[in-house]
């Protein structure tokens, strides 16, 4: 239970998964005038288009002859801007309750609460789990001095910070967390990174002016008392074991997708999916939806438009649970004042 006087979002729908799929879910429900709250463990939105396929182009979207990930992410964000929707990034969907006025009451990793009369999961292939190094006894320190995510960068102001892995995020957080922290160790086991080439180029220009101490070897242990990280002990051919002073270490060695807290909720699951009716693509629970890859049917198909046709239903059937007392009438986007009204066009 949140503590009295917390503040507790009230909203008509909760989107689990900010995928496309979760995005376009936004939408559906506002043509319908649902509000909707989005929650997801990364830090962007997008999903695996964002996360595993930015720059490939995508050939099976409707009318797109030809759009990157990246580019209908931004275009799904475009398209339910009129729509203001609260996203909680960076924030797992831990617990879900039911209360007794028969709303759903969801609480994510950071504490963030948040009810309303639909849940709708859209979770993908699972939330993005960061794959842990296998150091001995890294537990010990993870949450205090040992960090799989930048949630507030503000947290690192002034730290020593050590940064390992050679993608992305490695790249990108050496380069973005730069100018806060005090101090600067990047390690990646091999001296080829596999980043953008304008952030490698970045990267190298930092540890050109010093900012940077960038280490070509492997993570051995970690060393200090009470969960704070005092060094870290690397290893390479040249110098053997030595040990490199930090007081947080920021391992980014990559995403795994898990199912995760959902598997607790109280719904059939088969085989890490959930089964759902395609009439509205609720689940065997009332009031709980689950829509995109994370649902399954008959002839299901894990595409992104098989994933918008599912919203489309969903928000219907939605729509009786948020709204008890009024009637839904079906409208098409081409005729309806109403709906051009809540997007800000006019026909
Ligand atoms: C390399 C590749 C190429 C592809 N090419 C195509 C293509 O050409 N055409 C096509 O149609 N499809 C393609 N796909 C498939 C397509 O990407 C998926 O069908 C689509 O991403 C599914 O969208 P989604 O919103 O259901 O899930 P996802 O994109 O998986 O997003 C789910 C989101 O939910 C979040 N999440 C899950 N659980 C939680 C939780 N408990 N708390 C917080 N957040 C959570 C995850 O972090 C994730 O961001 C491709 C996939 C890959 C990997």
């Amino acid at each position: 239970m949140p503590d009295a006087g917390e503040n507790i979002h009230t909203t008509d729908v909760i989107i689990v998964g900010a995928g496309p799929v979760g995005l376009f879910a936004v939408f559906e429900l506002g043509l319908l005038g649902l509000q909707a709250h989005v929650v997801d463990i990364m830090d962007k939105v997008g999903g695996q288009c964002a996360e595993l396929y930015p720059e490939k182009a995508i050939l099976d979207i409707p009318s797109r002859m030809s759009i990157t990930g990246a580019q209908l992410v931004s275009d799904l964000m475009a398209q339910i801007a009129p729509f203001k929707t609260t996203m909680h990034l960076g924030e797992m969907a831990t617990s879900l309750t039911k209360l007794e006025s028969g709303k759903w009451r969801l609480t994510t990793d950071a504490g963030t609460v948040i009810e309303a009369a639909v849940i709708c999961i859209a979770g993908g292939g699972g939330s993005f789990t960061p794959k842990k190094p296998k150091i001995e006894g890294i537990e010990a320190f993870e949450g205090k001095s040992v960090f799989y995510s930048v949630r507030k960068m503000e947290s690192f102001r002034g730290k020593n910070v050590m940064i390992a892995g050679g993608g992305d995020s490695a790249l990108d957080w050496t380069v973005n967390l730069n100018p806060v922290v005090g101090g600067m160790s990047l390690v990646h086991r091999r001296n080829e990174f596999r980043g953008m080439q304008a952030t490698v180029d970045q990267m190298y220009a930092l540890v050109k002016a010093g900012k940077v101490n960038l280490q070509i070897a492997d993570t051995v242990r970690l060393n200090g008392t009470n969960g704070q990280v005092e060094s870290v002990t690397l290893k390479n051919a040249e110098k053997g074991e030595y040990n490199v002073a930090c007081d947080a270490f920021l391992p980014f060695y990559g995403l795994t997708m898990k199912l995760g807290p959902i598997a607790d909720w109280g719904i059939n699951l088969d085989s890490n999916k959930i089964p759902v009716n395609t009439e509205n693509f609720e689940t065997n629970v009332k009031g709980i939806f689950c829509i995109g890859d994370m649902c399954d049917y008959p002839g299901k198909l894990k595409l992104i438009l098989s994933g918008f046709h599912e919203s489309a239903l969903m928000a219907h059937g939605s729509f009786h649970y948020a709204k008890p007392n009024q009637k839904l009438r079906f409208e098409h986007t081409t005729s309806s004042s109403s709906i051009q009204a809540k997007l800000g066009v006019t026909s």
